[in-house]
Order: structure tokens, then sequence, then C-alpha cells
């Protein structure tokens, strides 16, 4: 019987989406010699994406033959950053101060040391990516909308397309993206839960490339954490920047755009965009699927990748590299499980194994930990933002003041500090310790040996200062 619909086919494999998911999984199939076609619904890769991003390391490492030749002839927005601003806004609006951020000794990839992401607009390198999967013989097919998936007797068999037109072949690929059709049709999801999408608006802005060399310098990241809005990202291209910002579809008690023009309003941005000769070229709103954990990734006959899956970052959303360390990962399954011939879910379990094995899989070790602090962190400003940034900017500027002796302001700081603590202290035994404890696990007998912490103890206790006799006693 699966004999018969094998030869039935016009291909081995249907991917539904070229974005970088999609294209990384049709170039994977193709070099294994599968017959690939892949769908796009716009008139080329990229059209309807968001607009630009920025792309880790992670990448360069993992996919070097393809990245290396990511250049700026090939993709002209491209800039590439060594330092990100993390500016710290209190709740009166201001900027209450802020961390430059280089990469520190502690990194262990070498090239990540000289910068941290290069940023590209997604017209340019989706195209560019989705060329490497033509160039191995993969089909792309735009202007598609797929809109239905072809079942045999219930069994997944291909795609059908808004024109009505069938495509066969034993096994899809959803790279659909956050409004995966593939998902839907399948039944792997009807729709996401409202604390596993977030609805992100951003401004494309766009600005003279040597002004921003001139005044941002190296600088290509920089993060807004705000008081009054969730925290807003700043990505800077060769010739402008975005500046967006996302929360959970269940957060917003106000339009989405007030909070963004909130960061807009703020005094110092507008000094910055008057300095950079800054214009609005666009606005956009996007959906990112942000979760703790992707589950419901694979069905007979179907596998889901990339913002499909839900494998964006669970700290902070990165999502080209999960989609193609997904798309790779899947079209190898592909390829094992279409010449054995058994496309079940329980075969395609494979897949699952295996991204969980990657820097992904790691990732999502502490999916849910991460998760975590990112809602009650950055995703709450309200909440929490509004005490943390007089409480950091007191850790760390507090001491730039000479009204008084420097003895006392270091009294007075530390006591200021202290009345943070009954927020901090249950923030921090909710989120940072069940955080530490998931990182540590395997080392936590090492860690908390009494024993050591025994012998450690009276050294402690004694470098303690002796309490100073008053003068004259
Ligand atoms: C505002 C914003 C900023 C972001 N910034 C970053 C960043 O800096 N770095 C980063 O790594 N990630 C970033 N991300 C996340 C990243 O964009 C996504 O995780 C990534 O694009 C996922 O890739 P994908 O291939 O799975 O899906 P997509 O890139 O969404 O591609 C899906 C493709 O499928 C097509 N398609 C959809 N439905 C159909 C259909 N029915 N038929 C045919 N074609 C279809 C779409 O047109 C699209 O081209 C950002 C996301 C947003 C929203």
């Amino acid at each position: 019987m699966f004999k018969k619909e094998i030869q039935m086919k016009d291909f081995d494999l249907i991917i539904v989406g070229a974005g970088p998911g999609g294209s990384m999984a049709a170039k994977t199939a193709a070099e294994k010699g599968l017959k690939t076609i892949f769908f796009e619904r716009s008139r080329k890769p990229g059209e309807k994406n968001s607009s630009g991003c920025g792309l880790g390391p992670r990448m360069f490492r993992d996919f070097p033959e393809m990245m290396n030749e990511l250049t700026p002839d090939k993709c002209p927005s491209m800039r590439a950053g060594t330092a990100s601003r993390n500016y710290f806004v209190n709740k009166d609006d201001i900027v209450a101060g802020y961390i430059m951020a280089r990469p520190t000794e502690s990194v262990s990839y070498e090239p990540a040391k000289s910068w941290i992401t290069m940023n590209v607009y997604r017209s340019e390198f989706d195209p560019w990516i989705a060329k490497f999967a033509t160039d191995a013989g993969a089909k792309l097919t735009v202007s598609t909308l797929i809109v239905d998936l072809l079942k045999d007797s219930g069994k997944v068999c291909g795609v059908i397309d808004e024109n009505g037109e069938k495509y066969r072949a034993p096994l899809v690929i959803g790279a659909d993206g956050v409004i995966s059709t593939v998902a839907q049709k399948s039944g792997l999801r009807n729709k996401w839960a409202q604390n596993q999408v977030t609805l992100v608006p951003q401004y494309d802005f766009q600005a003279p490339s040597d002004r921003i060399d001139d005044i941002m310098g190296d600088e290509t990241l920089g993060v807004w954490w705000g008081s009054n809005f969730p925290a807003s990202y700043q990505v800077f291209f060769n010739d402008g920047f975005h500046q967006g910002l996302g929360n959970w579809m269940n957060w917003w008690d106000s339009n989405p755009l007030y909070y963004l023009n909130r960061v807009i309003n703020l005094k110092y941005y507008q000094r910055l965009l008057k300095i950079l000769d800054a214009k609005p070229r666009e606005l956009q709103v996007h959906l990112l699927p942000w979760l703790d954990f992707p589950n419901n990734t694979h069905a007979d006959g179907v596998i889901l990748i990339g913002d499909a899956g839900g494998f964006p970052c669970p700290l902070e959303a990165e999502g080209i590299y999960p989609a193609m360390v997904t798309g790779k990962i899947a079209a190898e399954v592909a390829s094992e499980v279409i010449s054995s011939e058994d496309v079940s879910k329980s075969t395609l379990k494979k897949f699952d194994e295996k991204w969980q094995q990657t820097s992904i899989g790691q990732e999502f070790e502490a999916g849910f930990e991460l998760w975590n602090i990112w809602k009650a962190l950055p995703f709450s400003p309200k909440e929490t933002m509004s005490w943390f940034v007089p409480m950091i900017m007191e850790i760390l500027g507090g001491i730039f003041d000479w009204s008084q002796p420097h003895a006392l302001r270091v009294r007075q700081i530390i006591s200021h500090i202290r009345s943070y603590m009954p927020k901090a202290t249950p923030f921090i035994m909710a989120y940072i310790f069940p955080l530490l404890t998931k990182v540590f696990e395997d080392d936590l007998d090492k860690l908390m040996d009494p024993k050591k912490i025994m012998k450690v103890l009276p050294k402690l206790l004694d470098m303690l200062p002796q309490k100073k006799k008053k003068k004259g006693v």
C-alpha cells in the first residue's frame, strides 16, 4: 500500500515556506538526493518577513560553509558589531544609566570575541539562503499559497495550493512560520495559547550610514530596559535601524503602539533620532512564538520546524538559528525515513531526539526557567522593572556622587539597596534561584558539599573586620 503511494508521488519531500528554516531544509534534502519542492506564498523569499534581524555567532560556527559567503556585496544592509548598549529607563521615563556590553573574557568561541551580531535585512538574507537550496537542486515555487494538506485514507500525502493544485510527497515539512497552515491542517496545533505567542510592533528608521558609523561606532544593538514599557530592542543595519518591542498576547492593556511610542518619545531617544538624522521608513507588526518548550512537532507524515514548531530561543527569541538547525535535522530525518518507507509519528520521533541533542536542545533544557525570568523581568515593566532599574542604578552609579564623604555614601547606598530586599529577595528566590539550580543541577552535590562549606566558613569569619575601638577608650 505504502509502495503504491510512493510510486504516485511527484516529490520525495514537500516543504511549505521559504524562510531560513524552509530553505535550510530544502538545501539539506536536495543534497541528500531527495526530489524536493519548497513553496513560498510571497513573490520572493523574505518579501513579507520581519524586515531585519541579527544573526548570532552560532550560525557562523555551525554553518561556516554558507555563512562565510555572506558578504556586504551580497547583502548590502549588513552591519557587524562588537557592542550592545543597555539603557535603563526609570518610571519617570528618564534614562537613568546604561551599560555598554562587549564580549567578555569568558567567551569561549574565538570569533565571538570580535563581533556579537551580524545584522541584515531579510529581503536580502532570505533570497540569499534560498539560493543555496535551488543551487543544490531543490525546486522553489513562489507566489503559491498552500491552503491544505492532501490526505489519502486520512494519511497526509502532500499539499494543496489556493488554486486547487495538488502536490504529492510522503512527507511534508511545515516551515510556514508563526501562523502555520501545516500545523493547523495536520491537527498538531489549532492556535497558540496566549502566553506562547508575542505581538511585536516595530519601526524601521532610515539613517545615513556614515552618521550611524560616526555616532554608534561598532554598537549594533541596543536594549531599552523600561519601567513603563516592555524591553525594547534596537538593531542597526547599514542604512537604518529597527526599534521594536513585544509581549505575550495576554499582556497588553493598551494599544501596543502606545508602549512603543513611549520609547520613541523619550527625550534621550528623540535626541538620538536627531543626531542620527533618522526618519521613520515603515511601521510593522509581527507575531513571534515564544515558548518554554516546543511540543507537538510531528505527526504522521508531517514535521514542524522553526517558528511553525515554536523553536525561537526561550530567553530572548532568537529564531533564525533554531529555524536553520531544525530545518537541517528535519531534512536529514526525511532522508532516513523516506528510504525506509516509514513516515509514522512514532518514527518521526527521531526529529525530537535529534534536535534535543543540539545547542537548541541544551537551550530548552532550562527553557521554563529562562522563559519565566523574561516574563517576570523585562516583560513585567511596572511590577518589576520599576524597582529593578533604580536598584541597579544604585549599585552601579550610587558612588558617583560627591555631595557627601565617600564612606558615608557607601553606607547610604548599602542601606538604600537593603530597602529593595523585600521585593528583590522573593524575586531572586522565585526566578533566579530555580535557574541557577537548573543550570548547576549536575554539580549541586559538589557545590553544596557540607564538608567543604564547613571548611570555608571559619576562614570567611576570620576575614571579617574586628569591631573598631572607640577613640579615647
Ligand atoms: C520583529 C522581529 C524581530 C526578530 N529579530 C530576530 C533577530 O534579530 N534574530 C533572530 O535570529 N530572529 C529574530 N526574529 C525571529 C525570526 O524572524 C524567526 O524566528 C525566523 O524568521 C523563523 O524562520 P522560519 O523559516 O521558521 O519562518 P519564517 O521566517 O516566518 O518563514 C516562513 C515563510 O513561509 C511563508 N509561508 C507562510 N505560510 C505559507 C503558506 N501557507 N504557503 C506558502 N508559504 C507560506 C512565509 O511567507 C515565509 O516566507 C525576529 C522576529 C520578529 C517578528
